[in-house]
């Protein structure tokens, strides 16, 4: 148990978490809503520093992160624990199993061991990932400092909750961000997360303004945020307020956890969505979950740039300075003429 950082002790044992935008105010004895801070006579620690629920080698097309060092694996990790309850979660068994089942399983792993690890592994990042990563935000903190020193980078796969003191305290250390826009409702996010609409706003701004490589995911669930006004509203701040460099991911929903019941996202829902991106100024919009190939094109002359299959580049034309080989327009990203 380690103790944790972002949070001001107050009166009567009392401690306020500044970690998220939940903001918990916590009295002795207790924990927040994700259930992995705990208030021990007046010090608020972090259950999950150092244990390891998943491990694994990703290519870094999965996170999805198109525009960031196309080709490389990224050694990922995951602890227990979520500040969402999101009805349609891929990944409750791990992201509620505290909440759920009252368990916060996994293995020992120190940041020293998660480097080394991957480096073996021969990975270019370091994902935090498949829970939310801000609830392991001191874990992850110590891994990304140590992984930057190895000449690793680090990419949060994130609900965007976090405030943004805690992404002015890692942004140092941080290189990329995959964020979920699950909707554009404030009263989706309440109803279907128990979070808010505004805080993952702002947390897309200030990671822009901080530098990180930003991508935007939105997971299009059938009757829920598939509204085609909705998806405008989404796809027009993506692109005026993060840039329309900024990637958009339009995912395929599957059933999953409590929406058993609502059938998978229509193929034809997925590409209204696309043209939506598209109209809205977007330069890349990818569709994800689904058997097709999610291409780059230069945007400004249509020119194939990177060609993949699944979660796997087949080809890489991006030239080295990282511009179109045929216009010499900049592809946006990092690393993107590396393949
Ligand atoms: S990380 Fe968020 S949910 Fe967890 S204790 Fe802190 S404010 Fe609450």
């Amino acid at each position: 148990m380690k103790e944790a950082m972002l949070y001001e002790k107050q009166a009567d044992n009392r401690v306020h978490c500044h970690l998220c935008a939940h903001g918990c105010a916590i009295a002795d004895g207790k924990r927040g809503v994700c259930q992995v801070r705990e208030n021990r006579d007046g010090t608020l620690y972090t259950l999950v520093y150092g244990r390891t629920i998943a491990q694994h080698v990703d290519p870094i097309e999965k996170k999805p992160l198109l525009h960031f060092y196309p080709g490389t694996s990224s050694y990922s990790i995951a602890t227990p624990g979520c500040n969402f309850r999101c009805q349609w979660c891929q990944n409750a068994d791990i992201s509620q199993m505290v909440r759920e089942r009252h368990l916060i399983m996994g293995e020992k792993a120190s940041p020293e061991e998660i480097v080394a690890a991957a480096q073996r592994a021969g990975c270019r990042s370091i994902a935090y990932t498949y829970t939310e990563p801000t609830v392991f935000f001191e874990y992850t903190y110590d891994t990304a400092r140590l992984a930057r020193e190895a000449g690793l980078a680090n990419v949060y796969v994130t609900n965007g909750y976090m405030t943004t003191e805690m992404l002015e305290t890692l942004h140092p250390h941080l290189d990329a961000a995959n964020v979920d826009l699950k909707a554009f409702r404030d009263e989706t996010y309440h109803k279907y997360a128990g979070a808010r609409l505004q805080p993952v706003l702002d947390s897309l701004k200030a990671m822009k303004r901080l530098g990180v490589w930003v991508e935007v995911t939105t997971l299009v669930v059938p009757g829920i945020n598939d509204d085609a006004a909705e998806l405008e509203d989404a796809a027009r701040f993506v692109a005026e307020e993060l840039g329309v460099e900024t990637p958009w991911h339009i995912s395929r929903f599957f059933p999953a956890y409590e929406m058993t019941g609502v059938p998978p996202t229509p193929v034809a829902t997925l590409q209204r969505a696309h043209q939506i991106g598209l109209a809205a100024g977007l330069h890349y919009v990818y569709v994800g979950n689904v058997a097709n190939e999610a291409n780059t094109l230069c945007h400004a002359c249509g020119q194939l740039l990177i060609r993949r299959a699944g979660f796997w580049v087949l080809e890489n034309r991006v030239r080295p300075d990282g511009s179109c080989p045929n216009c010499k327009t900049p592809v946006a990203g990092v690393g993107v003429g590396q393949g």
